[in-house]
């Protein structure tokens, strides 16, 4: 049987270590069926009346990558949030605001919600409300701080949400992260950990008769998605979709216009609370569940983050004393958890941050596994992992955990923050992932952008730009010095490409089926604009795929004219 397509004149980089380089690629239906020289009488066999011949011109070509952490409906549902100017001074973010209030009406925007604010702008005893209410008053303004973690709002804000003094300080039962932070006397003073503010919120929108759109839209969704297609990646992983968002999922790829793999996950709290969301996971899996939508993964937040001092860490943060952050679930209960998610054969993804985080992490997993034996064959993916204790690395693949890392965090994107909390000497440890995949630990990559603010960074080859260099371009570290240390955690272009493709497909389950260029895989793969291999550092971020396959399907670019540029 002839294939159906035929790529010729190539630098096929593979990503299988049988066959790193090809020039020809021949594809049937949905699925690659030669990989390898393009003059083979192989080939040759394989090319009949009916099947098309590209000359890409000597053009790379990639397998499509994975994006292995990722919250496209985060991105689509913040399209109405407004960008702050990125500035130190308080006055001007502030007078931005009052600006934006005045040319945006009350009835036109009801509640302003701005980001970013540096995280650092303020000492540990956060910024106060009276600051905000001083330029806007007439209605709820909530400025998000960059790590996400934490939001200032305004007096009228708590006032709509009912949130007072006799509020109770913690407003999560088992989890003590989301606060209102008080004064002294107990008031509320303005500053709110970890969205406490969502509680409370519903009062509020009632009050200004306004909501935010709630829930993803197949068309919103598609939005996002069709961006990361266009940017090469043919499988992503929701780090904690809703229902509607995966209905939307599905709706796109009932129209066939989803044209990635779609995984995704739900979020449990606690070991009590693991069986309820188990249940909730497979009931979103047998309705919305299909051809490129899975459902089969739990997500865990184990710390908080570096940014605000609520990673859990070995020792104790530069500021205050003798904190160590804070572990949101301790390892008997991860243990615990451990074994009944093998039992429901179902994968964990878990949040971490700090390296108490990470140790604890690993402790249970080899508890778990030797309690297990044979019987183990969950994977577990520790996302984030920012700072590791050199001693914790070979364990990665010791023990056959996934390493997940938002590569485009390489650089200076998030840094004063951490250093008020972490000081000099784990700053400069932090980051690195070269130590885990020289052990032969499996590290993937992922953007992890939640906002609009921010999608464009969701893009991978401006994650390997950063991860390579270690130079953001739009947040340097330093100015004088934009490189971030130790330059030995520079990640290499090969490393980067493997860990965007077939270790993303690892995480996902899917490395049978994609994630390199073999034949019997799927015909997933990016056809490139600029050799990433030999383009300047500084320029991997506007690589740019001409056309992208998802499994046969042409979903992005358009093959003919490559060849028509290619010959005119
Ligand atoms: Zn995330």
């Amino acid at each position: 049987m002839s294939a159906d397509l035929v790529l010729s004149n190539a630098r096929v980089y593979t990503v299988d270590a049988a066959r790193p380089w090809a020039d020809a690629v021949a594809i049937r239906g949905e699925q690659i069926v030669y990989v390898g020289s393009g003059d083979s009488d192989e080939l040759g066999a394989l090319i009949g009346s009916t099947t098309e011949t590209f000359d890409l011109g000597g053009r790379l070509v990639i397998p499509g990558m994975v994006d292995a952490h990722a919250h496209p409906d985060w991105v689509a549902l913040s399209a109405w949030h407004v960008t702050l100017p990125w500035t130190y001074d308080v006055d001007e973010i502030l007078t931005f605001v009052r600006r934006y209030a005045e040319e945006h009406p009350r009835e036109e925007a009801p509640f302003i919600y701005a980001e970013y604010y540096p995280s650092t702008l303020f000492d540990t005893d956060g910024p106060k409300k009276e600051l905000i209410d001083a330029y806007v008053s007439d209605r709820p303004v909530l400025l998000q701080d960059h790590s996400d973690h934490c939001s200032w709002v305004n007096s009228k804000m708590l006032e709509l949400m009912g949130v007072d003094k006799d509020t109770p300080l913690q407003v999560v039962p088992d989890d003590p992260a989301p606060q209102f932070v008080r004064d002294a006397d107990g008031e509320p003073t303005g500053w709110v950990t970890e969205y406490a503010w969502e509680h409370f919120v519903g009062a509020m929108y009632e009050a200004i008769g306004w909501h935010p759109p709630a829930e993803v839209t197949p068309a919103m969704l598609r939005d996002v998605t069709s961006f990361l297609t266009s940017r090469g990646v043919c499988a992503l992983w929701d780090a904690i979709g809703s229902e509607a968002t995966y209905a939307a999922a599905a709706a796109l790829d009932a129209r066939d216009e989803l044209n990635l793999s779609y995984y995704g996950s739900r979020r449990f709290f606690s070991l009590a609370d693991l069986p309820e969301n188990i249940a909730v996971l497979r009931e979103w899996e047998k309705k919305h569940g299909g051809r490129h939508l899975h459902l089969d993964a739990m997500k865990l937040f184990l710390d908080g983050t570096n940014e605000i001092g609520t990673s859990a860490v070995l020792e104790p943060f530069v500021v205050g004393e003798e904190d160590r952050g804070e572990l949101r679930m301790s390892e008997d209960d991860l243990a615990a958890c451990l074994l009944v998610l093998n039992e429901e054969n179902l994968d964990l993804h878990v949040h971490l941050v700090g390296d108490r985080a990470f140790r604890t992490a690993c402790d249970a997993v080899e508890r778990a596994r030797s309690q297990l034996g044979d019987a183990w064959r969950i994977q577990v993916t520790l996302a984030h992992c920012e700072l590791i204790d050199p001693a914790d690395m070979p364990r990665v693949a010791e023990l056959g955990i996934i390493v997940n890392w938002s590569a485009h965090w390489s650089g200076g994107y998030f840094s004063a923050q951490s250093l008020e909390w972490l000081g000099q000497e784990r700053f400069d440890r932090m980051y690195q992932f070269n130590p885990i995949i020289e052990s032969g630990g499996v590290v993937c990559y992922s953007s992890d952008v939640i906002t609009q603010y921010e999608a464009h960074r969701g893009d991978p080859f401006f994650g390997m730009q950063v991860a390579h260099t270690r130079v953001d371009p739009e947040f340097p570290i330093y100015p004088d010095h934009p490189v971030r240390e130790p330059a030995s955690a520079k990640l290499s272009l090969t490393d980067l490409i493997k860990g965007y493709t077939v270790n993303g497909a690892i995480q996902l389950r899917l490395a049978g089926r994609t994630g390199s260029i073999e034949a019997g895989k799927l015909a997933n793969l990016a056809i490139l604009d600029k050799d990433l291999f030999s383009v300047p550092d500084d320029d991997i971020h506007a690589v740019r795929p001409e056309a992208v396959l998802f499994e046969g399907k042409i979903v992005h670019g358009d093959l003919g004219s490559l060849e028509r540029a290619e010959t005119s």
